[in-house]
């Protein structure tokens, strides 16, 4: 299952690795160390047009197999992906530069749970059926679409890549899938699984390449009927103007400027605990870290000192080290952008508390892409720091008086992904979620996952829900069928 250096990558299209049709590459960087692994097809239109006739060609039979069968299939997918979990984590890490305790415990196990998950989900789905006083009676058929597109970010490779994939094919889909073009290499080693499994020859077409090209060639074939798509706000506008002029199925799970609400009557040593990870897990590059943290005013200085004290003790270094709590920033463009970021911060009057700078590793890491985790406060919630997404390593601190405040902070952007209410006044917490535009709420915690649950966004944070029922309503399509008797 490990690659040797340097690869170089192939499509999946029809159960075959094959080269792009241009022969085109993209060099593929570990940003822990800035060298090159290997290159990457840069897969365009013409690649999509083979991958989604080796789609046409499976979708009959596929479509049609038993969901018993299909989830043997799935699962063994799980399992393999269990199997493999040491190659898996290390290509993750490598690609990524998120530490490798991290891609081991959460990335790639859940990357399988997601294939267990809908293995299991789909023996269980069922449909409507409504009967009506004069005597008739409707039913629900919930069909596969087709051909699906499915196309995922760098931050989580995997785990968001199987989200979506394995909903997708449970349901009797056939899939064009392509993974980010800065985090490739687990989606290539999928592949491999997928074959070993017994996924048939065309249900799962990988193509490689970046976004305006291959990404885009995706949302504009007409014979791919639905796109869910995982990224940015910016790109997820991009492609529902390309997609809904053809009536495209879409679901869009966008970006955040998630706020943390502490409240004074908290569980303080939870909080704080919690808050380290909500705010600087995987570099700060999780959609749902929180990244305004609102704070009340009796506890801001409280919390500024312990918060301040124990960000400064996360160790930044070598994702492959144990003891590093914080490895390297995905990418140098991302690098720069979010210290660009800080830089605005300071510009717009911003006190930096702690952190700021890139950080110089020795040895294998000296050219790595690191950044200290960042505290920042005396910003206002209208400034570009508080209000647009930095997908870093960098939160700001607010503090406010009254429960309305905090909720007129927590609503002042355009997001509306998640956010956090730490009190232990569950009637306070209660008013809050309902009153937060946010698709997702955390009380007392953050990011505990329940797979079935609805997932997603309002407002620019994005338009559908995947998880449980929602993501395999997404991937039928449902026809009513009225008899009268
Ligand atoms: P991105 O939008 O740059 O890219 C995401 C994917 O879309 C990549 O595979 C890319 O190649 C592709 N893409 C880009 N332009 C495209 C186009 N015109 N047509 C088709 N495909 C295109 O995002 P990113 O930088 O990879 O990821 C970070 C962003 O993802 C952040 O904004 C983060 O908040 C968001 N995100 C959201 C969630 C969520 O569940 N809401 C989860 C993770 C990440």
């Amino acid at each position: 299952m490990q690659l040797e250096l340097p690869y170089q990558l192939q499509n999946y299209i029809g159960g075959r690795f094959t080269g792009p049709m241009d022969g085109k590459y993209l060099n593929n960087i570990n940003p822990a160390t800035g060298e090159i692994s290997g290159q990457i097809p840069a897969s365009n239109e013409n690649d999509i047009e083979v991958a989604v006739s080796a789609a046409e060609k499976a979708f009959p039979a596929w479509s049609a197999m038993p969901v018993e069968k299909r989830f043997k299939i799935l699962n063994r997918i799980a399992e393999l992906i269990e199997e493999n979990l040491e190659a898996l984590a290390l290509a993750e890490t490598n690609d990524n530069g998120k530490p490798l305790w991290l891609s081991r415990q959460v990335d790639i196990p859940r990357a399988s749970s997601n294939f267990r998950f809908f293995a299991t989900g789909i023996m269980h789905f069922a449909a409507e059926s409504h009967s009506m006083e004069d005597k008739a009676i409707n039913y629900t058929l919930r069909q596969p679409i087709g051909i699906v597109g499915c196309i995922s970010p760098w931050n989580l490779p995997l785990y968001l890549f199987t989200w979506k994939i394995a909903p997708a094919i449970a349901a009797g889909n056939c899939v064009i899938a392509k993974p980010s073009e800065v985090t490739p290499v687990t989606a290539y080693l999928l592949a491999k699984i997928c074959g070993e499994a017994g996924l048939p020859n065309g249900v799962l077409n990988i193509v490689h390449g970046d976004g305006p090209q291959c990404g885009e060639a995706i949302v504009r074939h007409k014979k791919i009927k639905a796109i869910s798509f995982t990224g940015s706000t910016r790109a997820g506008e991009h492609i529902a103007s390309v997609a809904a002029p053809m009536f495209k199925k879409l679901s869009l799970e966008l970006g955040g400027k998630n706020p943390n609400i502490i409240f004074a009557d908290c569980d303080w040593e939870k909080m704080m605990q919690t808050t380290i990870r909500s705010s600087f897990s995987n570099q700060g590059q999780i959609c749902l870290c929180g990244s305004r943290i609102l704070i009340e005013s009796a506890v801001y200085e409280k919390f500024k000192k312990d918060f301040v004290e124990r960000t400064e003790k996360l160790t930044v270094g070598d994702p492959l080290e144990e003891t590093s709590r914080q490895g390297a920033i995905v990418s140098k463009i991302h690098f720069d952008k979010v210290l660009h970021c800080v830089n605005t911060a300071r510009e717009e009057g911003g006190k930096i508390l702690c952190g700021g700078h890139a950080v110089t590793l020795q040895g294998r890491c000296a050219n790595g892409y690191f950044i200290e985790p960042t505290i920042i406060e005396n910003l206002g919630p209208a400034c570009k720091t508080n209000t647009e997404e930095i997908f870093g390593p960098v939160v700001t601190l607010q503090s406010f008086n009254t429960l309305e405040e905090a909720l007129q902070l927590a609503n002042a952007t355009s997001y509306g992904l998640a956010c956090t209410i730490w009190t232990q006044d569950i009637s306070k917490a209660n008013i809050v979620a309902a009153k937060i535009e946010s698709g997702i709420v955390w009380i007392n915690c953050w990011l505990h996952r329940d797979l079935r649950t609805p997932f997603g966004g309002v407002k620019n944070s994005g338009v559908g829900r995947e998880g449980g029922w929602e993501a395999l309503r997404f991937f039928t399509e449902a026809k009513n069928v009225c008899i009268e008797f």
